[in-house]
């Protein structure tokens, strides 16, 4: 395809495929050529952490009537199912492979060979610099080759989580210090007990593998609050509308504002967070940033809980697992963990006393890691002054259409991002109804910069 414009999307997960989707249909609409070359380190190409995932029991934790891939073809992922044979009704949730394998479909379905295709490339990529006096990106691979493109997306997704070196030494045999590497799981189900240090959907994962693999392993699950994801209400409840005051946000108030909803409904708190949920982005930059934090360290993981619901299913599992003393989840925090033969001593600060567990595996299921200096790609953009992290440092800082701003604040629109590295200017901004509307927005502009002959610098509010 040379003489094509060349998109380089860095990271193949759901938030790169569907970017490439995007990407390409405006590409068609406007009758012009395109290559886009995805880099995936783990060849996971749209699938990515979330939907490689080979247990069927593993589920979307989202009805399918809210997971189409496209922004304005609502019930596409039905249609997809219909035809794939898949007995699909909006209510159901469907195994996160089954989605995966949609998503590849539809990565498949927006190539239009020869005129816009997509490359997919297995490699890592450890810089994007931008040539002196040109318009374009130069992303680095590891083993030394590079990819020269016109624009750069960058859907890098979450951090693995936060490393605890007073805990246990990363390259202790037994620990899994990634839980979403691939195959890092493989290993747990041999039968010895698991400690899983978190209590989120990770771990609800983790148990759900652990125990269908061996009927007699054990689980303990270990957190601050020990709180777990909540179920989803059968039938799924109706969203309903949050009064909030309309200028500075201080989060007193805002917390004030979601009780009184959640009263009013009657102690329901699944309609009031599914009727935030849209509202989330511009409730959180209204936000002062030290609320934010205050938000991130006080009140998140209850957000947490009733934002990211388990299907009745998996929740019926979890509580028999619970019940049955297979599970057994623990308020606490883990202190030092030693190597022990065929295993590790955990000590574990319960209620103020301390339990030594012993256990077979250690697996780090404390969520995505928040300090985004930790991701070398990351660091060397941002050393080299082509980006900056957002005032948080959960990920980037970006303008209008995820534009990420350099050092100064500035860009030229031809390096955007989207998805998890603008959790810390969005908010919510992980999930598939988000990702598709950003993948969306990003599309028509980065094809327009792309496509003009000089680049503009900008500057802009973070807005999609
Ligand atoms: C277990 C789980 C269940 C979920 N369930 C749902 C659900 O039911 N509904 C919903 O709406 N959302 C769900 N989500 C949230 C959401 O869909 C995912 O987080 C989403 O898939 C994020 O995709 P991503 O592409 O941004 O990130 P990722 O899936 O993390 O993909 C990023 C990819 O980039 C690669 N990469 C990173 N750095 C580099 C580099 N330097 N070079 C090359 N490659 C690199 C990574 O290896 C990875 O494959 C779930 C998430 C998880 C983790």
């Amino acid at each position: 395809m040379s003489g094509s414009p060349v998109v380089a999307v860095v990271g193949g997960g759901a938030s790169g495929a569907l970017a490439a989707v995007h990407l390409l249909r405006e590409a068609r609409a406007r009758s012009l050529t395109l290559e886009v070359v995805l880099i995936d380190r783990y060849g996971r190409h749209a699938l990515g952490q979330a939907y490689s995932t080979a247990d069927p029991h593993h589920l979307l934790n989202t009805s399918a009537d809210k997971m189409s891939a496209l922004h304005d073809d609502p019930a596409h992922l039905l249609t997809w199912a219909r035809g794939n044979g898949l007995d699909l009704a909006g209510s159901d949730f469907l195994p996160r492979g089954d989605y995966g394998r949609y998503l590849r479909d539809v990565l498949a379905d927006a190539e239009d060979v020869p005129a816009r295709v997509v490359r997919r490339v297995t490699a890592t990529a450890t810089g994007l610099t931008r040539p002196a006096g040109g318009h374009g990106v130069r992303v680095e691979l590891a083993g030394g080759e590079w990819i020269d493109a016109d624009a750069a997306v960058l859907a890098l997704g979450n951090r693995a989580p936060a490393a605890w070196p007073q805990i246990v030494d990363a390259d202790t045999p037994r620990y899994v210090a990634d839980p979403w590497a691939p195959d890092a799981l493989a290993g747990i189900c041999d039968g010895t007990p698991v400690l899983v240090i978190g209590t989120g959907l990770t771990m609800v994962d983790i148990a759900v593998t652990v125990t269908r693999a061996r009927p007699d392993a054990v689980v303990y699950a270990v957190s601050r609050h020990g709180l777990l994801p909540r179920r989803h209400p059968d039938p799924l409840p109706v969203p309903v509308p949050t009064p909030i005051q309309d200028g500075p946000l201080p989060l007193a108030g805002l917390l004030r504002a979601v009780r009184l909803a959640v009263r009013d409904n009657g102690g329901d708190w699944a309609g009031v967070v599914d009727g935030l949920r849209s509202h989330a982005p511009g409730l959180w930059t209204r936000l002062s940033p030290a609320d934010q934090r205050r938000f991130l360290n006080l009140a998140a993981r209850f957000w947490e809980v009733h934002r990211h619901r388990i299907p009745p299913v998996t929740a019926a599992r979890i509580a028999e697992l619970r019940d049955g003393g297979r599970l057994r989840v623990l308020r606490g925090q883990v202190i030092r963990s030693t190597a022990a033969p065929g295993g590790l001593h955990v000590h574990v600060g319960v209620d103020g006393a301390v339990q030594v567990l012993d256990v077979g595996w250690l697996v780090n299921a404390t969520g995505p890691g928040s300090d985004i200096g930790r991701d070398p790609f990351l660091a060397r953009l941002i050393e080299a002054g082509d980006a900056r992290p957002d005032r948080l440092r959960l990920g980037l800082d970006a303008g209008r259409g995820g534009a990420v701003l350099d050092a100064e604040g500035r860009s030229d629109g031809r390096v955007v991002t989207l998805g998890p590295l603008l959790r810390g200017t969005l908010y919510e901004t992980t999930a598939i109804p988000e990702i598709r509307a950003q993948a969306a927005a990003i599309a028509p502009r980065l094809i327009e910069t792309i496509a003009a002959p000089v680049s503009v610098s900008l500057t802009a509010e973070p807005e999609f």
